[in-house]
């Protein structure tokens, strides 16, 4: 056993890989971040199945899509007698700990398990002296920033571990989560600049699915006092405020985004003198991505690229080359049957996803998966209007049903009861702004990728009354 890894896995919250400069971001500079990917492998088509936080973390925990954890929705708790891989690590003989963000319920049937030391956020949880829950309902509360202080947890537990026995360490920020308050020393950071707007930015979504074009994530539906902090000055144009508004969110996001940074060399750092860097496997991700003014939305939810994507750079000098990139489709099921691996541990028969660690060695198994499937059940909700919708993403193409029920929101636009569905060739068209489902061309790709995404949802056994929904195919 003490020959087994140990493994540091730091999870944040809405971290898109565009605000990472190891993935290209044009905004902002994340140098410990980067030193991760530069020390190890960056996968650059790596992407969650259900793009929203508790969802996304119940199928990284237990290896199986939502269907299955019944975790679908932000309001769907983990049931806590689910296997999860930290219980299949603890079980083994890991020391195992989690500090920071839960998200899947609280109490006997949901607080975390498979952890022998754990500290969380209630819910959400605050960015500024949180509260945290520990084990038999203990409440703490503290001064100081969130994302220190869950650093600072981490470094004194690694302080204090056993170091007989190998650790695996969950260290998941609540940043860089709405409502993005960034800790006093970043304040100022990028107040004298104008950041860039990314490509479509004002994109009137003209030929997206009509329940697309009325979600409610644009920069006009952001709160002005809680979201941006200010109110709107007085005798903008709408133009005019639509930009104001995306600098004051921007801003905020990656101000969060640089506490996040600034923890992560703080973790290497401590690895490094602590002599545990080499046998230590360091993982970074999130639950999913995020937009950042992206079609002019915030938020995640739908499938689209800035929100399907996760980052994820992991670091294990023994197997893994440094600055290797890897593209092959990668999914939040395969963290599980991954981890294990890595660990040593046989998984159990039932997961649904499947081990990345020949991707890490650079020994792409010829049948390695050239497309996934997705679904995001939490229809229509009161704050975002995001319609349910699954699909399928290959490497070259991404096919999408959104299956509607009745828009009951006041003011919601579009017709009840729709079906809609919408292509996309990623290729020729990477930000996903022409639409080819009825066209010639999309009929016939339909066709072919309506095939596969009912083998996803055969195989993965989301079999339901959407089954009889089928897009525009060939006459
Ligand atoms: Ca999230």
């Amino acid at each position: 056993m003490t020959t087994a890894p140990n493994f540091l896995f730091v999870m944040s919250d809405d971290h898109a890989c565009h605000a990472i400069s190891a993935y290209g971001s044009v905004l902002n500079r994340t140098p410990h971040l980067d030193r991760l990917a530069a020390e190890g492998m960056r996968f650059d088509s790596a992407f969650c199945t259900n793009s929203i936080c508790a969802p996304s973390r119940a199928a990284i925990l237990t290896g199986t899509y939502n269907h299955r954890n019944g975790v679908t929705t932000l309001d769907t708790p983990l049931d806590n007698q689910l296997w999860t891989f930290p219980q299949a690590l603890q079980a083994a003989g890991y020391q195992t700990a989690l500090f920071g963000k839960w998200h899947l319920g609280h109490g006997p049937a949901n607080d975390p398990a498979g952890f022998d030391t754990w500290r969380v956020l209630p819910g959400q949880g605050h960015y500024h002296n949180p509260v945290f829950l520990e084990a038999d309902g203990l409440v703490i509360e503290r001064g100081g920033y969130v994302t220190d202080l869950l650093t600072e947890d981490c470094i004194d537990y690694l302080e204090g571990r056993d170091r007989s026995q190998p650790f695996a360490l969950f260290c998941h920020h609540k940043a860089p989560h709405r409502s993005w308050e960034p800790a006093s020393r970043h304040f100022n950071l990028y107040d004298d600049i104008e950041m860039p707007y990314p490509a479509t930015f004002t994109d009137d979504l003209e030929g997206r699915a009509e329940v697309v074009q009325a979600v409610k994530m644009r920069m006009m539906d952001l709160d002005p006092i809680v979201d941006l902090k200010s109110s709107v000055p007085p005798g903008l144009t709408q133009d005019e405020e639509i930009r104001w508004r995306y600098q004051r969110y921007i801003k905020d996001y990656l101000r969060v985004v640089a506490a996040i940074d600034d923890s992560t060399g703080r973790l290497l750092d401590f690895l490094e003198r602590d002599g545990i860097a080499d046998n230590t496997v360091v993982i970074y991700t999130s639950d999913q991505g995020f937009f950042l003014g992206d079609h002019g939305w915030f938020d995640k939810r739908l499938m689209y690229e800035e929100s399907l994507a996760m980052p994820l750079l992991v670091r294990y000098p023994k197997l893994v080359a440094p600055d290797s990139v890897c593209d092959d489709i990668v999914v939040n099921v395969d963290f599980a049957p991954t981890i294990l691996e890595l660990a040593g541990i046989e998984p159990p028969d039932d997961l649904q996803g499947m081990s990345v660690v020949p991707l890490m060695v650079g020994d792409r198994p010829e049948q390695w998966q050239d497309s996934m499937y997705y679904r995001y059940w939490m229809h229509n909700d009161p704050s975002h209007s995001c319609p349910a919708h699954f699909g399928i993403r290959s490497r070259t193409h991404k096919l999408i049903c959104y299956y509607n029920e009745p828009l009951s929101q006041p003011g919601a636009r579009g017709p009840a009861n729709l079906v809609e569905w919408e292509l996309f060739d990623l290729v020729a068209d990477e930000h996903e702004v022409d639409n080819l489902i009825g066209t010639n061309e999309g009929r016939q790709l339909a066709a072919e990728l309506y095939q596969e995404l009912l083998a996803h949802r055969r195989r993965v056994g989301d079999i339901d009354e959407t089954m009889d929904l089928t897009p525009p195919l060939p006459d």
